[in-house]
């Protein structure tokens, strides 16, 4: 197959073309049709019709499937577990680990904000989260460790992991190894949109969770968006996405090995190179078909059809400026700096979910073990959205408290205020009626 990257050269213009901020919108109103008879099916029939579907849709022939997995499916995945690998699952969770036990708040702060007004918040976990690990395209242990980390972190008491059955009718061993390292032992075997139904609704197996996380195919997408209302549903995680932003100090070889990482995700990903350097663009041009040569042919497939296609390759812009530019207004789910000065050029940028500064610091390294979490924000949302982080397990009561000195005055205020609003009620809470029945 002859490729040919998109070469989009703007140096003449000067102008970002709106089609680039764009990604691929994927359509989901025929899979939402396909999706809401499943919802009802396991509302209605619970744990039959998940084994109904764990044969329709993810290909089990096992004469029988617990629908939970059990003590032995740990055990012979752990025994046939590459020893390395563990040491590599070990390393990225002791990270992923800091990290998120770094960002956590305190359980509470209070301030006296005037004479007598206590006021501050209290930070407490959620009951339960279900967190999705996905199956159909790969195996996600990384999933697991991004999902299930920062709520065992944030200390939510029931973590429970959701994942399509293998046609053996067993969980991925990836995902049961990285599940026993991290502590969380209850993983049921439903994915898609039974998977998701299961934990809004409850089946006689499943428990009802109060929010669900984690990547999805569009299956699972549908069905948060249609069961929004009966379970947290979180920050939908779209497909991949990254920017490489490069000036004429990088090396267009390294930043075009950087462009595939993200793009080989699958065709729906978006990645493009945006340089102001004619020479950096070059050589990335020069050396992308030479690596997707060496590559496994399913994932240089994916990769090709982003970079040749209309939501990926290398961008050449006037001057550096415009490069940031570009930068902000795509607000990248991950964004790679190569220039010569990583941190001043970090100054500049404004929207990205995840900002990787130097040629040591690849999108590879962010998705597997920094430590910050890659579930991020895809499609702009990181204009307004953050990554996953230990806060989405938990939720904020604010706290107040007033001291008898300071309630006369404040007193005379709200009474004030509920009267204009014309609130009889709160009025009367605040009169003199109470002063009669403090005194008491
Ligand atoms: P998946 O495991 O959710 O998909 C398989 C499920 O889809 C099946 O269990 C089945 O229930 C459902 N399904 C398949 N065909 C169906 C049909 N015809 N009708 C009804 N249901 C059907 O997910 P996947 O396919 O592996 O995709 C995972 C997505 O997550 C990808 O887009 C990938 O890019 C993304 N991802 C993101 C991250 C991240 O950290 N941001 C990490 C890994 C993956």
């Amino acid at each position: 197959m002859t490729e040919s990257v998109n070469f989009i050269d703007l140096r003449m213009t000067g102008v970002i073309p709106p089609a680039l901020y764009r990604r691929t919108e994927t359509d989901l109103s025929g899979i939402m049709a396909k999706v809401e008879p499943i919802i009802v099916a396991v509302r209605e029939e619970g744990d039959a019709a998940l084994l109904r579907f764990a044969k329709a849709f993810d290909g089990v022939t096992a004469d029988s499937m617990t629908l939970r997995a059990t003590e032995e499916e740990f055990e012979t995945a752990f025994a046939s577990f590459d020893p390395e690998m563990i040491e590599t699952l070990k390393l990225a969770i002791d990270n992923i680990r800091r990290f998120h036990e770094a960002q956590k708040p305190e359980e509470m702060w209070m301030k006296e904000i005037s004479p007598g007004v206590w006021t501050g918040d209290r930070m407490l976990p959620i009951d339960s989260v279900a967190c999705y690990v996905p199956r159909g395209k790969g195996a996600f242990p990384s999933v697991v460790n991004m999902t299930c980390i920062p709520a065992i972190v944030a200390g939510v008491k029931r973590v429970v992991i959701i994942t399509p059955p293998g046609p053996d009718g067993r969980v991925d061993a990836g995902t049961l190894v990285a599940a026993k390292l991290i502590g969380v032992t209850e993983i049921y075997k439903c994915g898609g949109a039974q998977g998701v139904a299961a934990v809004a609704y409850g089946t006689p197996t499943v428990p009802r969770c109060e929010k669900i996380v984690g990547p999805g195919s569009p299956y699972v997408v549908a069905a948060k968006r249609l069961l929004a209302q009966v379970i947290d549903p979180g920050t939908p995680a779209g497909p991949s996405e990254a920017l490489i932003l490069a000036d004429d100090s990088a090396d267009g070889a390294l930043a075009a090995l950087d462009l595939i990482i993200e793009s080989e995700h699958g065709p729906d990903s978006s990645a493009y190179l945006v340089t102001n350097s004619a020479r950096v663009a070059e050589e990335a041009r020069a050396a992308l078909p030479g690596y997707w040569a060496e590559m496994d042919e399913k994932r240089a497939g994916f990769s090709r059809a982003v970079l040749c296609g209309p939501h990926g390759g290398i961008v050449l812009v006037k001057d550096f400026a415009t490069a940031v530019e570009f930068v902000n207004g795509y607000a990248p789910e991950h964004l790679e700096i190569l220039t010569a000065e990583p941190f001043a050029t970090l100054g500049q940028i404004r929207n990205a979910g995840e900002i990787l500064l130097g040629r040591y610091t690849p999108v590879t390294l962010g998705n597997y073990l920094l430590g910050p979490n890659a579930v991020l924000p895809t499609n702009g949302a990181a204009r307004t959205g953050s990554p996953l982080c230990v806060f989405d397990y938990m939720k904020r009561a604010s706290i107040a408290h007033v001291t008898s000195a300071a309630y006369p005055a404040l007193a005379k205020h709200a009474h004030r205020f509920a009267s204009y609003e014309g609130f009889d009620g709160h009025a009367r809470a605040v009169s003199p009626l109470r002063d009669k029945l403090l005194a008491k």
